[in-house]
């Protein structure tokens, strides 16, 4: 019997079937469900189309169904079935593909791994065996592989990095070969792998090959700048976030600005306001180390970010849990907490227009109350601000 994931995934296989087409779990789910690791999401290929599927199924989503695939959602689980890919892929009516062709379309052996309901594995390209020898093997010739997609250079090391496998020999050297073809590849498909590789459990393998392929000619500014990725050389362990990558980076060389880290990888507006945050904190400690003020503004989140491009840039180890009891133990967690609001100030001065300096008064109480300077109490507080009435106007 098969286990929790597939158990409770194989009323969809038998539903497709029932209808008359075909259908495998797929990929990494097979490739994790074999070496024991957590399985992320359960992907099915299927000969069915995904307008078939549309009418099998209540509830599917279009996600990707340019590419073939549709989201299938069943008994609080989501599945991504894809039709079969094939040689002749100009989604004609007739969908001839089969699971062998859609497998032999598939990067790596090891992901080219399918499995039926009753568990039966079909391992055209000795992916079973390339996993029990930690081995990133293209399926077929690497050279016409990486043609077709340079993106599966970087997914190689991407995934030597989160399974601490080596790359087949023929692979690498190919690799090493055909790597000005990445110049060519979307930047959000490389930054989808490249955060991969940063954060998987074994960054030293991944790094160690990154280094010896010099890939990271090609790559955004770290192929303008080829310096900077060595400066990572010693004990390299994984970075938690990509934020922390650049904010790291970016402590090394400020003549790159955050802004033009954001834009050549296009990141998210998310990802740079933690980038700032993360860089902040670590100016502060720099002149201050840890303090009332930088444990107050650094977002809880990139506590084990801040740890890490401490322990890099100064070479300092700092406890995660002592930092939470410090930043717990603060007299005020967030503005809420101060016993002053906007409204309160601008009572004191009724002649005044609302403007900035509200803003400016607050914040400067926020300080004094978190540097134990002032008491957090509206009577004190109001008479802080009458005596320090000519410094803020
Ligand atoms: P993860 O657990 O990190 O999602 P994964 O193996 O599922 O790992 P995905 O990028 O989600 O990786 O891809 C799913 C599967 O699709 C892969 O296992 C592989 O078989 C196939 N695949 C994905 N991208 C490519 C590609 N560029 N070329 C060929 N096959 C690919
Ligand atoms: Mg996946």
């Amino acid at each position: 019997m098969l286990d929790k994931p597939f158990k409770d995934a194989n009323i969809v296989i038998q539903t497709i079937e029932n209808h008359g087409y075909s259908a495998y779990y797929v990929g990494g789910c097979i490739r994790d469900y074999l070496l024991n690791k957590k399985i992320n999401d359960i992907d099915i290929a299927t000969s069915a189309l995904p307008e078939q599927i549309q009418e099998i199924f209540d509830r599917v989503f279009p996600v990707g169904i340019d590419h073939g695939t549709v989201l299938v959602r069943h008994n609080h689980n989501s599945y991504e079935v894809t039709t079969y890919r094939g040689k002749t892929d100009d989604r004609d009516k007739i969908n001839t593909n089969n699971i062998n062709d859609d497998l032999s379309r598939r990067d790596f052996t090891i992901n080219a791994l399918a499995m039926n309901k009753q568990g039966e594995i079909l391992d055209l390209f000795n992916g079973e065996n390339d996993l029990n020898n930690k081995l990133i093997k293209t399926v077929g010739s690497p050279e016409d592989r990486f043609k077709e997609d340079p993106l599966r250079i970087i997914r190689a090391l991407r995934f030597s990095s989160q399974l601490g496998f080596e790359i087949d020999k023929k692979t690498l050297e190919t690799m090493i070969e055909l790597k000005p073809l990445i110049k060519h590849i979307s930047i959000e498909r490389i930054t989808t792998e490249m955060i991969k590789l940063f954060t998987g459990n074994y960054f030293n393998i991944s790094f160690q090959y990154l280094l010896m392929t010099e890939i990271y000619n090609e790559l955004p500014i770290f192929k303008e700048h080829q310096q900077l990725i060595k400066h990572l050389s010693h004990n390299v362990v994984p970075f938690n976030q990509f934020s922390e990558v650049i904010s790291y980076f970016y402590l090394l060389d400020e003549s790159i600005s955050i802004n033009q880290w954001i834009a050549a990888w296009k990141e998210s507006n998310q990802v740079k306001r933690e980038v700032i945050n993360l860089t902040n904190a670590i100016k502060n400690y720099k002149i201050n180390g840890i303090n009332a003020i930088l444990l107050y503004e650094l977002n809880i989140e990139l506590f084990g970010s801040f740890i890490h491009v401490v322990n890099l840039h100064f070479k300092k180890s700092l406890n995660y849990d002592e930092l939470l009891k410090q930043k717990k133990a603060l007299i005020i967690n967030s503005r809420k907490d101060l016993n002053i609001t906007g409204y309160d100030i601008t009572r004191l001065f009724p002649e005044r227009k609302k403007g900035k300096w509200i803003e400016d008064i607050i914040s400067k109480i926020e300080k004094e109350v978190l540097l134990k300077r002032l008491n957090n109490d509206k009577k004190m507080i109001k008479e802080w601000i009458k005596c320090n009435r000519l410094e803020i106007n």
